[in-house]
C-alpha cells in the first residue's frame, strides 16, 4: 500500500477496500462487480467512489483498463505484458502468459516504434459449453 501513497493515490478505508480486493485478483472484475463486493462493507459508498478509484489507479499505471467486454470496462491488477483468453457466452477472461512472435513489417508499422501488443483469443469456456 506504500506504493501507492508514494504515487499521490489517498488511501481512505474505500479505497484500501477496492485495492484489497483487487490484490491477486484474477477475475478482471467490472467497476459493477468491485462495487457489488466492496460496497457489503461500506453499504454509504457510491459507485463513482469505485469508479474514481480505478480511474486514479489507471491514470498511475497501477491497473490495466480491458475493453474486450464490450459491455463494461474491466479492470486488470497484472500490468505485466500477457494476452486474454475471452469466452464468449460468460464473458470470463483468463490470462495467458505465453510469448507470441508477431512481426510487423516496417510498412505495416508505418514508423511506430513498437511498445507491446494485446492479443485475445475468443472461445467458449468448459462450464458454458457443458450447459
Ligand atoms: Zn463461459
Ligand atoms: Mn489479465
Amino acid at each position: 500500500m506504500e506504493k501507492y501513497r508514494s504515487l499521490g493515490i489517498k488511501l481512505t478505508p474505500q479505497r484500501l477496500a477496492i485495492l484489497n480486493f483487487l490484490t491477486d485478483n484474477r477475475s478482471h472484475p467490472s467497476a459493477e462487480a468491485i462495487y457489488k463486493v466492496v460496497s457489503r462493507k461500506f453499504p454509504t459508498m457510491s459507485f463513482a467512489t469505485v469508479y474514481n478509484t480505478l480511474e486514479a489507479l489507471k491514470s498511475k499505471g497501477c491497473v490495466r483498463e480491458l475493453t474486450i467486454d464490450p459491455l463494461k470496462k474491466r479492470y486488470d491488477p497484472d500490468i505485466s505484458p500477457h494476452h486474454h483468453l475471452i469466452c464468449t457466452k460468460c464473458n470470463e477472461i483468463v490470462d495467458i502468459f505465453k510469448e507470441f512472435r508477431l512481426d510487423l513489417t516496417e510498412k505495416i508499422s508505418m514508423g511506430y516504434e513498437l511498445n507491446g501488443n494485446h492479443v485475445e483469443f475468443y472461445g467458449i469456456c468448459k462450464p458454458c459449453l457443458s450447459n
